[in-house]
């Protein structure tokens, strides 16, 4: 759509995106702002403003407009009378991602964004209302690639690090790939890069050659990261479930709580794109909006959230905790919540990222068990969760197929296990490997190879489920607590068998508590953890609980060092 094409139709609200308000809550808003006139023309906020104000159109009608006064411009939506401007950046504080230009005269009313936040604290009608819009307005600018312009090549692995920045962040964007787009070679050369200059970034009209993740965050108002207090009472080193419920539960409860997260807030669950398991969601949410809603909840209690802000090593000394980022910044805390998760193992085949969620699995509930029933499945793993998932799926498989790296299901899976799917109707293939993943719009077969053979089988797999293991994130740990021989992190009794067996105190850790006092870790980079989202979020609220004990004295033990 031009720049000069008058389009003053209001765009209708499908799906909740674009409510009007009800005259009692305009009037309500009107206490916290001012009215004032429109001109033709006017632009309220351009894109790429830092900061901008909550807007109601009053009167006249307001565009809202992808890349303005460029050639690329689009029109996204009209909003009338007693529409609102704005999406889930203007409570995050990030940039603008469009401008609100008018398209006829009238009047709006402006209300601080301050005023705002508050306000729809207090007013849980209004906050509901704006929160939906704005989450569904945030996917609606992903989905037509508003926003940044990154320009790189689907084989640099800069290019790859941004992609995967911007999508985990959930930052509107579109990625035009020098490899394949044509338009790629005409913008480079209008902005003067040539195509081994790239990975670039637009912003603004400006052009920024292969940015750092931090710069990234920085210029779109991201990185929330404020200068902590000497010291805090709580951090929390990682943003997924766990990590946002320790920061809204530590927050509220008054403890100066820091949060950090080298990637996004949200951690795996939101790249899940429906938990239907999570309480109090019937209808399912997607992993997105609740780390989106978590995280405004967080940050609403006054948690501090940085993102990213990598935690590289630990130490501790006369009762505090120093934690060093990887960009050499330091926190120091009198507690710390290890909330930094775990990786699940992913196969190193080409094209797996175009099945995950689409074919490719990393747990096998009902929800997933009913969407192959009647197919062939394959499962890849030797180990209890793989047993589990082949005799629980093997109900639903039209043909069932086991693929184990090693020469024996022995030692790595519990007897009972190996039994029943030696009882049943499962093929299992020893030795045997993928290789390759097939299909056109979703999954249709397997490569599999014998890795003492070579010989290659093509197995029929409308879903393949991987549970080749977990990789925690502890590295940051720098080994000043104890961890299972699988690297994940020891809490309660099992942290102080541990230290008693290497003589380094005789401390009783709490529960969740690791052997280092007043450490304690929760979610999936736990020992023995559950590996859901709710009780990620519980033990996340059980351990404010117990940091409350443990900065009152009730556990503290003199004589221990960590
Ligand atoms: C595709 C998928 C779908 C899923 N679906 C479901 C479902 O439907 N229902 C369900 O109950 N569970 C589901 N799960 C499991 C669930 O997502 C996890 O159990 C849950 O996210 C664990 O939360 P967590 O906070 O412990 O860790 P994570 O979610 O792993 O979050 C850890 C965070 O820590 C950050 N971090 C790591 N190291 C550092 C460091 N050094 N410094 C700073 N930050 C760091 C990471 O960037 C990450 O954001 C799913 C998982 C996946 C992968």
């Amino acid at each position: 759509m031009s720049a000069t094409s008058e389009r003053i139709a209001e765009t209708p609200d499908k799906d909740g995106a674009f409510p009007r308000l009800t005259e009692d809550q305009a009037k309500r808003l009107e206490t916290e702002g001012e009215r004032r006139p429109t001109h033709d023309r006017e632009v309220l906020f351009r894109e790429g403003d830092e900061r901008y104000d909550f807007y109601v159109v009053l009167s006249g009608k307001v565009a809202v407009i992808d890349g303005y006064g460029s050639p690329d411009e689009r029109v996204v939506a009209v909003h009338g009378a007693r529409r609102f401007l704005g999406e889930l950046g203007l409570l995050t504080g990030q940039a603008a991602f469009f401008s609100a230009v008018v398209r006829e005269p009238g009047e709006v009313l402006r209300v601080p964004v301050e005023r705002l936040r508050g306000l729809i604290t207090q007013d849980a009608g209004l906050g509901d209302l704006l929160l939906r819009a704005y989450f569904l307005r945030r996917e609606l600018l992903i989905g037509l690639g508003a926003g940044l312009r990154l320009i790189g090549s689907r084989f640099s692995p800069e290019t790859r690090r941004l992609r995967e920045f911007v999508a985990r962040n959930r930052l509107p964007h579109r990625w035009i790939d020098v490899e394949q787009d044509e338009r790629a070679e005409a913008a480079l050369r209008e902005l003067g890069v040539s195509p081994d200059q790239t990975p670039v970034v637009i912003w603004r009209g400006e052009v920024l050659r292969n940015p750092s993740n931090e710069e990234l965050a920085r210029i779109v108002g991201l990185s929330g990261w404020q200068t902590p207090r000497a010291v805090c009472d709580l951090l929390v080193v990682g943003a997924g479930p766990s990590g946002l419920a320790a920061s809204v539960y530590g927050a509220s409860e008054g403890l100066d709580t820091m949060t950090l997260d080298a990637v996004a807030t949200g951690g795996q669950a939101a790249t899940s794109s429906r938990i239907e398991n999570y309480l109090g969601f019937p209808a399912g949410i997607s992993g997105a909006e609740l780390a989106e809603r978590a995280a405004i909840q967080a940050r609403k209690f006054g948690a501090s959230l940085a993102v990213p802000a990598e935690a590289a090593a630990l130490t501790y000394e006369d009762g505090q905790y120093t934690v060093a980022l990887t960009d050499e910044r330091e926190i120091r805390s009198r507690t710390i919540v290890v909330a930094s998760g775990a990786r699940y193992r992913r196969l190193g085949v080409p094209r797996l990222e175009q099945y995950e969620g689409n074919g490719v699995y990393y747990a096998a509930t009902l929800m997933e068990a009913r969407m192959c029933a009647g197919d062939p499945i394959v499962v890849v793993g030797g180990g209890n969760s793989a047993g589990q998932a082949t005799v629980f799926l093997s109900r639903y498989a039209t043909e069932m197929r086991l693929l184990i790296r090693g020469d024996s299901v022995d030692g790595s899976m519990s007897r009972y296990l190996a039994d029943r799917i030696e009882r049943g109707s499962t093929e299992v293939l020893l030795n045997t490997e993928v290789r390759a993943l097939e299909g056109e719009s979703s999954l249709e077969a397997v490569i599999a190879e014998n890795n003492l053979t070579g010989e290659r089988r093509r197995l029929p797999a409308r879903a393949l489920f991987v549970f080749i293991g977990a990789e925690p994130h502890t590295r940051w740990l720098s080994g000043n607590v104890a961890l299972d021989r699988h690297g994940f992190v020891l809490t309660g009794a099992a942290a102080g068998d541990a230290s008693r067996e290497k003589g380094s105190g005789s401390r009783r850790p709490m529960l969740l508590e690791t052997s280092s006092p007043g450490l304690l870790a929760v979610g999936d980079v736990r020992s023995g953890s559950i590996k859901r989202v709710a009780s990620a979020v519980g033990e996340g609220s059980m351990a404010v609980r117990l940091i409350h004990d443990f900065l009152e004295g009730v556990h503290q033990h003199p004589h221990h060092s960590p």
